[in-house]
């Protein structure tokens, strides 16, 4: 079976295709350049079953269509990874909210014209972010589940960067929904969505922290690099680790219940304030050198700051254990160190 993987030189996308290539699938993975695609060719040690094609800009109307033209006919499983993920912008619409849009319609299109009979299954990438707006999140009297939408709309998410990327989740994977809605009579694929809470853990890759770092990471290396008096900003939201992540693509496809489900991965709340408290414990040579705050502070943080998450069904429909937050973040921190030294 063939999986083809967009965005796959990304943080969360190369522990989805090392978990493809494990399970003994053959991958195709889209990624934006020659160079970076030779790159990731190369760090899985040109395994024979992974192959790369360009896609430069997911933003570009009919984006996908090469590759799928190329390669359509091999592609039964199309995991939709990429999207932009960062804050650094003030045109909303045109680095976060479009990208996003187009980059779902144009690979589902490409499916439509080139893969219609072959591809199966279609997952993707979503966030918690679709699932409810930056102030509902920290809404003690909201519940947010599997069936949560945010409200936010076309409009009102171009506030700021933050809610901006938020909508940017929800109308990609609205786009989805209704395009299969539209063409269910001519494309035979299932789908279903894995919507993330904030993703940490390690990188694949030690080297890929070279290079710049993904934007959830970079939250856990600025506590890991703090000053003792450093003011941090914090942080609050469900969390879930990469390799589970990683891992619900793939039962997202393999088992038939997922189908038409949109996965809500969580372990657990986290705060800022309990990252540094694990960090300040575990680590020695962090200890008394980075920032404290209010040590034993997070979960009253918590009850007065942050909604409530109901994720038992996608527990249940996956069936694994996840990592929880104290290993997350040692196996992060560590990695960084590593780095660091
Ligand atoms: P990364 O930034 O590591 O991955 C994003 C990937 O998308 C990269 O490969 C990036 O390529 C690619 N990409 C972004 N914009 C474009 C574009 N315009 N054209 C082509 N490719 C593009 O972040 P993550 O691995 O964390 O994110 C992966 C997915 O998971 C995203 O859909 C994100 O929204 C979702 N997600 C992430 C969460 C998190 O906390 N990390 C939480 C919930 C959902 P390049 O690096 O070359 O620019």
């Amino acid at each position: 079976t063939t999986v083809f993987v967009s965005g796959a030189t990304g943080f969360i996308a190369s522990h989805v295709v090392e978990d493809l290539l494990k399970a003994g699938y053959k991958v195709i993975g889209s990624g934006r350049s020659q160079e970076k695609n030779e790159g990731l060719l190369k760090k899985f040690n040109n395994n024979p079953n992974l192959s790369m094609e360009i896609v430069e800009d997911i933003a570009a109307p009919n984006a996908f269509d090469k590759a799928f033209q190329r390669r359509g006919k091999e592609i039964k499983v199309v995991l939709h990874i990429a999207s932009p993920v960062h804050f650094n912008t003030t045109d909303f619409e045109k680095d976060l909210l479009i990208p996003a849009v187009n980059g779902t319609k144009s690979i589902l299109e490409a499916i439509k014209e080139y893969a219609a009979d072959t591809v199966e299954k279609v997952v993707i990438t979503s966030s918690v972010a679709a699932l409810a707006a930056p102030a509902d999140m920290q809404d003690v009297s909201s519940v947010v589940t599997e069936d949560s939408w945010n409200r936010d709309t076309w409009e009102s998410c171009q506030t700021n960067a933050i809610s901006a990327y938020c909508g940017s989740k929800k109308f990609a994977e609205k786009t989805a929904w209704d395009f299969l809605e539209a063409n269910k009579s001519t494309v035979k694929f299932t789908l279903s969505t894995i919507n993330p809470g904030f993703v940490f853990g390690p990188q694949l890759f030690t080297d890929s922290l070279k290079n710049g770092i993904n934007s959830s990471s970079a939250i856990i290396a600025k506590l890991v690099s703090s000053k003792v008096d450093d003011k941090f900003y914090n942080y609050s939201g469900p969390f879930i680790d990469v390799r589970d992540v990683s891992k619900a693509h793939l039962v997202a496809f393999e088992k038939p219940e997922c189908a038409g489900q949109r996965l809500f991965l969580c372990e657990d709340l986290f705060c800022s304030q309990e990252v540094l408290d694990i960090l300040n414990v575990e680590f020695p040579q962090l200890r008394g050198k980075i920032a404290a705050g209010e040590p034993g502070s997070g979960s009253s943080f918590l009850t007065k700051h942050s909604c409530k998450c109901d994720n038992s069904k996608t527990k249940k429909l996956l069936g694994f254990k996840f990592f929880n937050f104290k290993d997350c973040i040692v196996d992060t921190a560590s990695q960084l160190l590593e780095v660091q030294n």
